[in-house]
């Protein structure tokens, strides 16, 4: 079986998906790409989290086309291969329809930087205009507007959130979540004061020494 490691590790992700509330049903996908061989494993289309097992995690080769697996790859397989064809550093991508972020991209803004752990994106959270689910118009826009953020908000969808492995997609789309239920209960109570950029551009630089590496 091929990459059985990051099999296991999309079916544990989809259900840490559902249980840290970041989707609902089978909405939302997972892939983690490896580099060297060139492959890269994406969650089954349309399968419940609670009920996917490794062997229904598809196979791709660098061409996209199917190596192993018996399910049809996730429907947003493009904009998957098109973030890890653009960013050569990204290992793992989450793409999520959790409420507060989802609720930024329906009023078709982008998340500023609110609360400090926006760095988990970058200096804020950008929007991508809407398209279809599934085409390579939402592919090609997904690439384009994520440039070297972590995080994106979908309008009318979405977030996606990218890392250098699954727990770090996974803690971007996490954190991202909270920013934006904070950003959205500020407006409501009348405030949401921004923090300036230069002093993101200092948070940036302590994450890069924050915990235990
Ligand atoms: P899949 O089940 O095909 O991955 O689609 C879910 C989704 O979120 C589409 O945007
Ligand atoms: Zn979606």
């Amino acid at each position: 079986m091929l990459l059985k490691k990051e099999r296991e590790e999309i079916v544990r992700y989809g259900k840490k998906m559902l249980t840290a509330n970041l989707t609902t049903g089978t909405g939302g996908n997972l892939s983690i790409a490896d580099r060297q061989k060139k492959y890269m494993a994406i969650s089954p289309s349309g399968v419940d989290y609670t009920e996917m097992k490794p062997e229904d995690v598809v196979i791709l080769d660098g061409k996209g086309q199917i190596a192993e697996g018996d399910c049809k790859p996730s429907s947003e397989l493009n904009f998957h291969l098109a973030i890890y064809r653009r960013r050569p550093e990204i290992k793992a991508v989450v793409h999520t329809h959790s409420v507060y972020a989802t609720t930024i991209a329906c009023l078709h803004r982008e998340l500023p930087a609110v609360h400090y752990l926006v760095g988990f994106s970058g200096k804020k959270v950008p929007l991508a205009p809407y398209a279809t689910f599934g085409t390579e118009e939402l592919a090609r826009s997904v690439a384009e507007n994520i440039a070297d953020y972590n995080a994106l908000l979908l309008a009318n969808h979405g977030l996606v959130a990218v890392g250098h492995n699954i727990a770090h997609a996974f803690a971007v789309a996490e954190e991202i979540e909270l920013v934006a239920r904070i950003w959205y209960q500020t407006r409501c109570a009348g405030g949401g004061r921004i923090i300036p950029d230069e002093e993101m551009e200092r948070v940036l630089e302590k994450f890069k020494t924050y915990g235990q590496k």
